[in-house]
């Protein structure tokens, strides 16, 4: 299956897409955190990517369409992914309805997670990322152990630069303006599963594992 996972930022989509991910044993594919490796490791890629993510604006489509359609047409990407950041606007969804169209396949399901702004400003305030393998720590709800070191892998902890007051607003702009017509979109489609977003992280995963078990797409 191709899951696509939507939410204003501080929604929590990151942390529920990589969860939900293992929980099936799908690929997991973050154009977010493969922006950010590539940025740690000093790629062309990063250095492209670096200047938009400052500003919390968009990477140019051409260059976030290919660098996520490659690694679904990838071996692990194959059999089915987890999206998560990915499509952001119209032309992203077009261009991904297109290429998995040309795989005689589709998207089969979107999980769009609604939480209510000012727990989403709280969230993004208190959220610390690993350098190393992307993990999403909340600094109150679940601080990780070892002296501010990743839990999974050791790696360091840091507050995303975009994570600022005024790089937020920007991404809210972003969103609201070219993501979240998406919304839309995919119910138009028939594909669109609204989960609510608040509580704990595990009540959130039960919830979108029961929303794609049931299907219960929401109707236009
Ligand atoms: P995220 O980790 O999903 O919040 O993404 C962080 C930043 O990476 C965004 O603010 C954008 O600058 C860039 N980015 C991630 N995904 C996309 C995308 N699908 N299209 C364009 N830019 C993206």
């Amino acid at each position: 299956m191709y899951i696509i996972f939507l939410g204003a930022p501080g929604a929590g989509k990151g942390t529920q897409a990589a969860a939900v991910a293992q929980k099936l044993r799908s690929a997991y594919i973050a154009s977010g955190d493969l922006f950010r490796q590539a940025l740690e490791q000093g790629t062309d890629l990063g250095i492209q990517a670096r200047a938009y993510m400052e500003k919390g604006q968009l990477v140019p489509d051409e260059i976030t369409t290919r660098m996520v359609l490659e690694k679904i047409a990838a071996p692990e990407g194959e059999a089915g992914a987890i999206l998560d950041g990915f499509p952001r606007n119209l032309e992203q969804a077009e261009a991904l309805d297109k290429a998995l169209a040309g795989k005689n396949r589709g998207i089969d399901k979107v999980v769009y997670i609604k939480v209510p702004e000012k727990e989403r400003q709280r969230r993004l305030g208190e959220r610390w990322v690993c350098r190393h393998c992307q993990a999403v720590y909340s600094a109150k709800k679940s601080p990780p152990g070892r002296n501010g070191k990743c839990d999974r892998c050791g790696g360091e902890l840091y507050q995303r630069p975009d994570d600022t007051a005024e790089t937020v607003q920007k991404r809210l702009e972003v969103y609201f303006a070219q993501t979240a017509p998406l919304i839309d979109y995919y119910t138009r489609k028939g594909r669109l599963l609204e989960v609510d977003g608040e509580g704990s992280v595990d009540e959130v995963t039960g919830r979108i594992e029961a929303a794609l078990h049931e299907g219960a797409f929401v109707t236009g």
